[in-house]
């Protein structure tokens, strides 16, 4: 999987496309300062994974103001991706948390919005897993904002990349990996 070179740029933009299109009743604006394209070593799929929870969990927890923020941009050697909602926010003593396996901060709420507290812990595990770092900013009452960053391959790191990628058997399945 640390074979795989992704467009970081081109992921972002079909999955903030494809929200835009499930939910019609929010607004999604997005900044991109990334030169094009933008290489990651990262299998696709999982920085889909990653994406589409870090939105899912901005639309739903913010219905009250319901606009959602994404950036991408660079910063040295790292992309960072963030996804910014001006929901319910996250209280100082529960923002460590966030990203344990199983937390949520209103359990009462588990029924009603049906989920079960895995989603950031999965997302930090796969971007962790290729050496990246995911944080968070919050502010109770005002929304939240989730980042990820990752390591920009050089040219040469892409090249050598897609040689061994190319000498490789295809990837496996997501599930299989989790
Ligand atoms: P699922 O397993 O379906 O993703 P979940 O959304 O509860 O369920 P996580 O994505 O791991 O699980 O999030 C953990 C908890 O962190 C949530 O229950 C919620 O309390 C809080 N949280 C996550 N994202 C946000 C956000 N954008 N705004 C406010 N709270 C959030």
């Amino acid at each position: 999987f640390r074979n795989q070179v992704t467009d970081i740029k081109m992921v972002v933009n079909q999955v903030f496309n494809n929200f835009k299109m499930i939910h019609p009743d929010f607004t999604f604006s997005l900044d991109d300062d990334l030169r094009k394209p933008t290489y990651v070593s990262m299998f696709r799929d999982h920085l889909e994974q990653v994406l589409i929870i870090l939105m899912d969990n901005a639309v739903k927890y913010s219905q009250t103001r319901k606009e959602v923020h994404v950036s991408l941009s660079e910063d040295g050697r790292n992309a960072q991706v963030s996804v910014q909602d001006f929901g319910e926010g996250i209280a100082p003593e529960n923002m460590d948390r966030v990203f344990n396996r199983f937390y949520r901060v209103d359990k009462a709420r588990s029924r009603e919005k049906g989920g079960n507290g895995l989603g950031l812990s999965i997302a930090k595990r796969l971007v962790e897993g290729y050496n990246g770092h995911v944080s968070v900013e919050s502010s109770l009452g005002h929304g939240s904002i989730f980042q990820i960053s990752l390591h920009i391959l050089t040219d040469q790191e892409r090249h050598h990349l897609e040689e061994l990628q190319a000498t490789q058997e295809p990837s496996k399945p997501l599930d299989e990996t989790l």
